[in-house]
């Protein structure tokens, strides 16, 4: 007989335990997603793929951060920074040559997309900004790069491989991009993983949203060089060069044909048949490469055209 009421509390303790277990999973989902969220230090060095530490969390208020400073004050004038490079420094794989044309082109595109300026000087103690080189173990969570902002350098790492070698890899420029715009900028990361902001990931070149962030706190490029993604321009010129070398292969044979049919010389009709023959190979040798070079141009200008809004002209 008082079975029936005894089940129903029964029932009704189960749901309830399960309610709470779900919350907890919920709350538990939700620490540990925030947690993974931030690479920022208490002295305001600030980490590149490093580590993140529990106690290091630190909420994504990159986006809103810039619509105050950005509502609150005129658009800035022109930001002249000078730098500074430690002469020998490298990083893992590449050149002290190669790395600091890397750098330089790093801090070029940035002045191509924002009213910012860049200037290079020899005198390490009176730059705005220094770049120091260092090994894995001597540098903070074994970073690729790290900005001391308030101590006005940065430090790449120059023992961790990172693929720098790969065909049109962009991490030494996106690194130094994101380290620099921390010490211009902000020190904090975007949640955004296509972000040049972002805590984690090493992206190739700033996104949408990037732009228009570094418009408002910057203002717009009026160095009169128009923004292009390199990556574009590089695909581009290989195409280029590659369809110049195909079409030329071809006036080449058109040349050797006409040269073979002004002559009745047999010798010199069969010294010249060999010579279209030999270009001949050579123009079927170009066509997989600039298949290729094609190829690659239209994956680059897809990925601009979509993920950017770029248009190539
Ligand atoms: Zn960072």
């Amino acid at each position: 007989m008082n079975n029936k009421p005894d089940s129903i509390f029964l029932k009704a303790a189960i749901w309830r335990a399960l309610l709470v277990l779900c919350l907890l999973a919920l709350a538990y989902y939700v620490v540990t997603d925030l947690s993974s969220n931030s690479g920022e230090t208490q002295d305001g060095s600030t980490g590149y793929v490093e580590q993140v530490t529990p106690e290091e969390i630190v909420l994504d208020m990159f986006d809103k951060q810039i619509a105050t400073t950005t509502t609150n004050s005129p658009i800035p004038r022109t930001t002249t920074v000078t730098y500074w490079i430690e002469p020998g420094g490298y990083m893992a794989e590449i050149s002290s040559k190669e790395t600091h044309r890397r750098l330089r082109e790093a801090l070029k595109e940035l002045e191509d997309v924002c009213n910012v300026r860049f200037t290079e000087i020899q005198k390490e103690r009176s730059a705005r900004v220094r770049f120091y080189f260092k090994p894995q173990n001597q540098i903070k969570y074994g970073a690729l790069g790290l900005a001391y902002t308030t101590r006005g350098y940065i430090e790449l790492n120059n023992t961790r491989k990172v693929g720098l070698t790969r065909r049109w890899s962009r991490v030494c420029q996106s690194v130094v991009q994101h380290e620099m715009l921390h010490m211009l900028w902000t020190p904090l990361h975007s949640q955004r993983t296509t972000s040049v902001m972002h805590g984690g990931n090493v992206v190739d070149y700033f996104d949408k949203k990037d732009v228009t962030n570094l418009h408002l706190v910057f203002g717009r490029n009026t160095n009169g060089r128009t923004f292009r993604p390199f990556t574009l321009g590089k695909a581009g010129t290989l195409l280029r060069e590659s369809t110049a070398r195909y079409n030329k292969l071809w006036e080449d044979r058109e040349r050797l044909i006409q040269e073979r049919d002004s002559s009745t010389d047999k010798v010199y009709r069969t010294a010249k048949q060999m010579e279209i023959l030999d270009n001949l190979i050579l123009i079927i040798a170009e066509i997989p490469t600039m298949v290729s070079h094609a190829r690659d141009w239209f994956g680059v200008d897809l990925y601009w055209r979509f993920t950017y809004g770029y248009v190539n002209n």
